[in-house]
C-alpha cells in the first residue's frame, strides 16, 4: 500500500467537554479518522467545562498545590497562546484569551493573608519571584485596577491569564464540524481497549480516548466530583480589567471580567457531587465578598448561576492511563483550563506512538 492509500487510523474520543474537544481539534490536524461521542448536546455543554471561570493561574495555585501543577500550567500558558492564535485564524473569531496578569487583594484586617501568600510564593519561586510577582501600594493598585482604589495593598501576578470558555468551546465545535469529525451527540458510551459500546452496540477503533470526566467514575477508582458554584453578574458601574482574587480567612472569591460587561464570580469548592442549584449561603457569600471589593457592585444584576462538579482523583492530580488501544485522561479538578493543553499535548504524543505501527 502506498502512503496515499493507507487507511487512516480510527480514533474514538468519549466525552466532548474541555479535554475531548481540545484533543479532537488537535488530532484532527493529523491524518486520523475521529469520532467524538458525547452523552449530552455539544452545543449546550453540560460538563464542568461550561460552569468554569476559565482562570489560568499557575502562580495562585502554586501556593496550595504540587509544583507539577505550576510547571504544567506554565507549559499550558505557552500552548494556549499558540493554539488560540491558530484557532482564531481558523475561525476568524476571537477566543478572548487574555494574558493581563491577575491581582490579589485583602482587606486591611486580613493583610496577613496577603503577606503570608507572598512569603509562600517567594519561597516556592525563589529568585524568579521578582519577575513574576509585584507588591503594589494603594496608588500603584489604583493605577492598575481603578476599581480597587480602596485597598491599601495588592499583589500583581504578571504572567497569569484567563480564557473565555463560552467562546472557546463553541469555536472548537465549529472547527470540528468544518473538518468533518464525526460527532455522535446524546450517546453515552462505555470505553474499552479499541472498543466503544453504547445502547447494546459495539464499535471498533484503533484507539479509544476516554475524556468523560465524572462520567468515567465507574472505571476509575477514587474519582470523585467536587461541587463548584459560580454566579455571573452584570454591572455598568464597576469595570475590572483582569481577574481579581480576594483573600479572606473564610470567604475566598475570584472575579473574572468578560468583554460583554459581565463578571464571573466564584467559586465554591464543596466535597459533594450534588448538582442542584446554587445554595442561598453560597450566593450570599459570593455576593458579599464581591460587594466588599467595591460597594458599587451592589447594583450589579445577577444574570446567571452555574453549578457543576470538578472531576478529581484521590491526590487531586491529573491522571493519564495508557494501555494498548485505550487512553484515559481525567482528574483535572479545578485546573482544567490551567492544565488541558499540557495534558493534551502529552496524549497527542502517546497516540502518535501507539498508532505508528497501525498507520
Ligand atoms: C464551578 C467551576 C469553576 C471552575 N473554574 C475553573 C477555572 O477557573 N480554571 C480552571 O483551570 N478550571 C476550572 N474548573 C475546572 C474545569 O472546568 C475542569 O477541570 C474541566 O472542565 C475538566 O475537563 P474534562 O474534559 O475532563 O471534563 P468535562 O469538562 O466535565 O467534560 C466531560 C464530558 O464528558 C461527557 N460525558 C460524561 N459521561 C459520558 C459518557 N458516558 N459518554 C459520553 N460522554 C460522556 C460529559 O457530558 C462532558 O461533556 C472549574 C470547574 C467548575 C465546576
Amino acid at each position: 500500500m502506498t502512503s496515499e492509500t493507507k487507511k487512516k487510523s480510527k480514533i474514538a474520543i468519549a466525552g466532548g467537554g474541555l479535554l475531548g474537544r481540545l484533543l479532537a481539534w488537535r488530532l484532527s490536524q493529523q491524518k486520523f479518522d475521529i469520532t467524538v461521542f458525547e452523552a449530552g448536546d455539544l452545543s449546550t455543554p453540560s460538563g464542568a467545562c461550561w460552569a468554569a471561570a476559565g482562570m489560568i493561574s499557575p502562580l495562585s495555585e502554586l501556593v496550595r498545590t504540587e509544583k507539577q501543577i505550576y510547571v504544567q500550567g506554565l507549559q499550558s500558558l505557552k500552548l494556549w497562546s499558540e493554539w488560540c492564535t491558530q484557532l482564531e485564524s481558523q475561525t476568524g473569531r476571537s477566543v478572548e484569551f487574555r494574558r493581563a496578569g491577575s491581582v490579589l487583594v485583602a482587606h486591611g484586617k486580613d493583610r496577613n493573608e496577603l503577606l503570608q501568600f507572598l512569603r509562600e510564593l517567594q519561597g516556592k519561586l525563589g529568585e524568579s519571584a521578582k519577575e513574576q510577582v509585584e507588591s503594589l501600594n494603594s496608588q500603584a493598585l489604583a493605577a492598575l485596577e481603578p476599581a480597587l482604589g480602596s485597598f491599601e495593598m495588592g499583589l500583581y501576578l504578571r504572567g497569569e491569564a484567563d480564557i473565555n470558555n463560552h467562546r472557546l468551546l463553541p469555536l472548537l465545535l465549529n472547527v470540528l464540524r468544518q473538518r468533518g469529525v464525526t460527532l455522535r451527540e446524546r450517546t453515552p458510551v462505555s470505553c474499552h481497549q479499541k472498543q466503544i459500546s453504547f445502547a447494546g452496540e459495539q464499535q471498533q477503533f484503533d484507539c479509544v480516548i476516554d475524556c468523560r470526566g465524572l462520567g468515567a467514575k465507574e472505571q476509575i477508582p477514587g474519582l470523585r466530583g467536587v461541587r463548584g458554584e459560580v454566579m455571573v453578574v452584570e454591572s455598568h458601574e464597576v469595570v475590572l480589567q483582569r481577574p481579581v482574587r480576594l483573600l479572606h480567612p473564610r470567604y475566598k472569591l475570584y472575579a473574572v471580567p468578560r468583554s460583554d460587561g459581565r463578571t464571573v464570580i466564584g467559586a465554591t469548592q464543596i466535597e459533594s457531587e450534588d448538582l442542584s442549584p446554587i445554595s442561598l449561603r453560597s450566593s450570599m457569600e459570593l455576593s458579599s465578598a464581591l460587594y466588599s471589593i467595591n460597594p458599587a457592585f451592589a447594583e450589579a444584576r445577577i444574570v446567571e448561576t452555574r453549578v457543576n462538579c470538578r472531576p478529581a482523583t484521590e491526590d487531586n492530580l491529573p491522571l493519564i492511563q495508557n494501555e494498548e488501544g485505550l487512553i484515559r485522561l481525567n482528574g483535572l479538578h479545578r485546573h482544567g483550563y490551567l492544565l488541558a493543553p499540557a495534558v493534551v499535548q502529552q496524549v497527542e504524543e502517546q497516540v502518535a506512538q501507539q498508532l505508528l505501527q497501525v498507520a
